[in-house]
């Protein structure tokens, strides 16, 4: 296996009193898709959401431990957060475009980062949608309203606005769980096109989704990591009886 670009190390988290993850040691491999998969409840989108430090929005949250990206602790001083979410991009369940045209919701992000030159940004608004497989379906409508696409349409270009900053590492929680079927495998579909270029995290509570687009998969039980190895491997010969009970529905 390569050595993670994002390594979590000893890594726990509260809520007030409550912890809901207890040391949680992964190395997410780059340019792969990781896959977290685990029951309700089990801490899926608050591991997710530490990666980009999106947790950092609840009062009462505290971690222990650190997470290293490119030689840095995120958790450590002199790190800007904003900063970090444009590296490290985020896609969630809930389709959630901005109020704005298509073409608006894309530039939005390069026009933060200070992009003024109006043919840099039509390129590159261009690029995104290409690549987030959208560009044909919109290139006549995109100054039309993003809230008149299809969800999955919407899911697509908020996947196009997220890779538009061109981040290294997309975070994806249950992106295609409230698609109909066919938007769900256009997505899963894009989710392994993107992979050569980026690393994505996925959770999905959906394990046939985790089955079918990620190359590794961690299991997480009540806050805790049970087993992280190559997909296939987890899903043919877990190597521990909590993984092999989920799996095959025993709780
Ligand atoms: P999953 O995504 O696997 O369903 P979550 O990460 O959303 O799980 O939640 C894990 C646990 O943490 C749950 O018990 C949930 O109620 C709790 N939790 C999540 N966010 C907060 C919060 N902001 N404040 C208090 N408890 C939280
Ligand atoms: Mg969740």
């Amino acid at each position: 296996m390569s050595a993670g670009k994002i390594s979590i190390k000893n890594f726990s988290v509260f809520f007030g009193e409550k912890q809901v993850l207890f040391d949680i040691n992964l190395d997410i491999p780059e340019n792969k898709v990781t896959a977290i998969i685990g029951p309700s409840g089990c801490g899926k989108s608050t591991l997710l959401r530490s990666i980009n430090r999106m947790n950092d929005f609840f009062e009462n949250m505290r971690i222990q431990g650190e997470i290293i990206f490119e030689n840095q602790n995120i958790y450590g001083n002199g790190v800007d957060p904003v900063k970090l979410r444009q590296r490290i991009g985020m896609v969630f369940q809930k389709p959630n475009p901005f109020p704005k045209s298509i073409f608006e919701n894309v530039a939005y992000g390069l026009k933060i980062q200070g992009w003024r030159d109006k043919k840099a940004i039509a390129q590159r608004v261009e690029e995104s949608l290409k690549a987030a497989a959208l560009w044909d379906e919109v290139k006549d409508r995109l100054h039309g309203s993003a809230l008149l696409l299809s969800g999955g349409q919407q899911q697509r270009l908020c996947i196009a606005r997220a890779i538009a900053v061109e981040p290294e590492v997309l975070l994806m929680d249950e992106p295609a769980s409230a698609l109909d079927p066919i938007a769900t495998a256009r997505i899963e579909e894009l989710i392994k096109t993107l992979k050569d270029q980026y690393t994505i995290v996925l959770v999905t509570h959906n394990m046939q989704e985790a089955a079918r687009t990620s190359d590794y998969t961690a299991f997480l039980l009540m806050g805790k990591l049970v087993e992280f190895g190559p997909t296939h491997q987890i899903f043919t010969n877990p190597q521990k009886k909590e993984t092999e009970d989920y799996l095959t529905g025993r709780f």
